[in-house]
């Protein structure tokens, strides 16, 4: 491999990949697990309508086998169903 032969004549540049590829399996572990701990952030409810227990996502979500509005939020309740909820912005 020429490429294995260059590094071996620049440690320095070796070292440096081999920290900017060490870098780059911990920021991909991260992000691994970030979405991991995102998933698990769904919630798992029992649907009030069809009795199904579906997951939810965020303050406000729709129940996936009848499409009932849901929501975490006691605040919210009795509300039309919007998905702007899930947003922390405010339009
Ligand atoms: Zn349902």
């Amino acid at each position: 491999m020429y490429v294995g032969i260059f590094f071996r004549e620049n440690p320095i540049v070796m070292a440096l990949f081999i920290i900017i590829g060490f870098l780059a399996i911990i920021a991909s572990t991260v992000v691994y697990f970030w979405i991991g701990m995102l998933s698990t952030k769904a919630v798992q409810v029992q649907c009030p309508s069809c009795g199904k227990v579906t997951k939810m996502l965020g303050r406000v979500d729709m129940c996936m086998y009848c499409n009932e509005p849901m929501t975490l939020d006691p605040t919210l309740e009795g509300k039309e169903f919007d998905e702007k909820y899930n947003s922390k912005k405010k339009s």
